[in-house]
């Protein structure tokens, strides 16, 4: 019921006209190779136009539109599909740039007693808008969030994406032990009320629901029995968690689950691994852990500022690329430092350095666009410019300072020009995101 009455007020708020973007437009067609500067899946259409009717991208096209479209020239900004953040944490904007701890002392320190605030309606609505507000802020147009274990500030949090008309899927967090009092649920209570979420809310618009337990110790036997039952009741759901993200979590987790064979098979052997599994971090996982991650088609969510901020380890991309894992990047705020997924690539193409690898500006912007539509079943959506998918778009300024803009002149090709970009920009540079075809207020 609440959702019926959402859509139509949201409705009355879309655009309805038809009009047109002008700019240069960089998006992709497939995966580009690994440390291929030249890529064929590059797609570069400097100074065209993009049509937009209602919410969907009508065509792409080098000619100006008819008199019947309205114009909005950008020039020579860069015009790019919103980009999509494949794991972030809503309730956590209270806890960034937490000083001094590594993960399990930081979720204790900070972090939990952050999400116990949550219990508060009027803090659950107002973070829930703070939070939606930043990913636009930050160009991020879709997400896969993490709320809290509150029932009721996880509608807050679909009410405050849908009112936007933001594709988010989110699920109220699971843990039932070695938590605060406070945060623990319990598994018929919070089967209840994951059931009743995804009722009011799978499906909604462009919201969908992921049963999120937080990660396996935070869990017991009989919660993550009832998510996989969740999942086996309604294949369209997607599963979000964390795995091995740090040394001395993959050790206690070795010891809260001595038969099963690595932290991995602790959520593969309970039915918790498919196609629509996305799990944060995979820094420490081996050959078969890999192999059974591919053979799944799940996702993994690289989140490189938060694995240098937390001090969890360097991720190997490439060895999960080589694996056939599907490898996505992803703000993990609080623990990472931005919700800018631009600051997020530039971290990932350190951590790769410090592995030896060098990560093209292709494979990161890949991996926030068309590569996490693909890892969320959303790439006939979401993550291109083209005709028929949703207009979610973003534009960005070259450069807004001198010696930028002087660095870029002497760049000598596109991905020379893009990389630096990618290195040195951030959401300053955004001058415009759209949301299913309607410009965000607050950013134009
Ligand atoms: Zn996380």
């Amino acid at each position: 019921m609440v959702c019926a009455i959402l859509v139509l007020e949201s409705r009355s708020t879309m655009a309805n006209e038809n009009w047109a973007l002008r700019g240069n437009l960089l998006d992709f067609t497939g995966e580009p190779a690994w440390a291929q500067v030249q890529s064929p899946q590059v797609r570069w259409r400097p100074d065209h136009w993009l049509l937009v009717r209602g919410h969907r991208i009508e065509a792409v096209q080098a000619e100006p539109p008819g008199p019947d479209w309205r114009r909005i020239d950008h020039g020579d900004r860069l015009v790019m599909p919103g980009l999509i953040d494949t794991h972030v944490h809503a309730p956590q904007l209270d806890v960034l740039a937490s000083y001094g701890a590594e993960l399990m002392t930081w979720l204790h320190e900070y972090t939990y007693p952050a999400e116990a605030r949550f219990d508060n309606e009027r803090i659950a609505h107002d973070g829930a808008q703070r939070f939606i507000r930043a990913l636009l802020r930050h160009g991020t147009t879709a997400a896969l969030a993490f709320s809290t274990v509150h029932e009721a500030a996880t509608d807050a949090l679909f009410a405050a994406a849908h009112a936007q008309g933001m594709r988010l899927i989110t699920g109220k967090v699971l843990m039932n032990r070695h938590v605060p009092p406070q945060l623990q649920d319990d598994v018929s209570g919070a089967e209840q009320a994951c059931r009743r979420l995804i009722r009011r809310w799978h499906g909604c618009g462009r919201l969908a629901y992921a049963v999120t337990p937080r990660f396996a110790p935070t869990s017991t036997e009989e919660q993550l029995a009832m998510a996989a039952e969740l999942l086996r009741d309604d294949p369209s759901l997607y599963l979000q968690s964390h795995v091995a993200e740090n040394q001395a979590e993959v050790q206690w987790v070795r010891e809260l689950f001595p038969e099963s064979r690595s932290y991995l098979g602790v959520y593969s052997s309970r039915g918790l691994l498919n196609r629509r599994t996305v799990l944060a971090h995979g820094i420490w996982l081996d050959d078969e852990d890999r192999s059974r991650l591919q053979a799944a088609g799940a996702t993994l969510a690289h989140s490189p500022s938060s694995n240098l901020f937390l001090g969890s380890g360097l991720f190997n991309w490439r060895q999960a690329r080589e694996a056939g894992v599907r490898v996505c990047t992803a703000s993990d705020v609080g623990g990472g430092t931005s919700l800018n997924l631009l600051r997020n690539l530039a971290a990932a193409y350190q951590v790769q350095a410090l592995l030896g690898q060098r990560l093209t500006a292709w494979s990161a912007l890949h991996s926030v666009t068309l590569g996490a539509a693909q890892a969320l079943c959303l790439d006939q959506e979401v993550g291109r410019l083209e005709a028929g998918c949703t207009a979610d778009i973003t534009v960005w300024d070259w450069a807004q300072d001198p010696a930028l803009e002087h660095r870029l002149a002497l760049t000598r090709s596109l991905h020379e020009r893009v990389f630096a970009w990618l290195m040195l920009g951030d959401e300053r540079l955004l001058r415009s995101v759209v949301v299913a075809g309607r410009v965000a207020p607050d950013i134009a």
